[in-house]
């Protein structure tokens, strides 16, 4: 159990302030870090308009996918099984996609 807000920035010791993570998350987060990680898992369910990943979904080019990404064959090849692997997530950057 991890308070979001560290105990000891004033997070109250209420249900509304914990979030259950594993441990190598809880211990990478420590008591500095007030990231709320409560709607990440609806954030890979999340599609936008417009998106041409998004759009691949059901297009018959996907070769491999998982909850986290998806792994299309890539349409101008520079190798033979050249390939992409694309986040579900919507991020700015790939720093973005750290843990969890
Ligand atoms: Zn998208």
């Amino acid at each position: 159990m991890n308070h979001i807000i560290p105990r000891n920035q004033g997070g109250p010791d209420d249900l509304s302030n914990f979030q259950a993570l594993c441990f190598r998350c809880n211990a990478g987060k420590r008591d500095t870090d007030r990231t709320d990680f409560r709607g990440l898992l609806a954030s890979y369910q999340h599609r936008q308009e417009g998106c041409v990943f998004c759009a691949l979904e059901g297009s018959g080019r996907v070769l491999l996918e998982n909850e986290l990404a998806l792994c299309i064959a890539d349409a101008y090849p520079v190798s033979e099984g050249h390939s992409l692997v694309i986040p579900r997530r919507h991020v700015s950057d790939g720093l973005e996609l750290h843990q969890p």
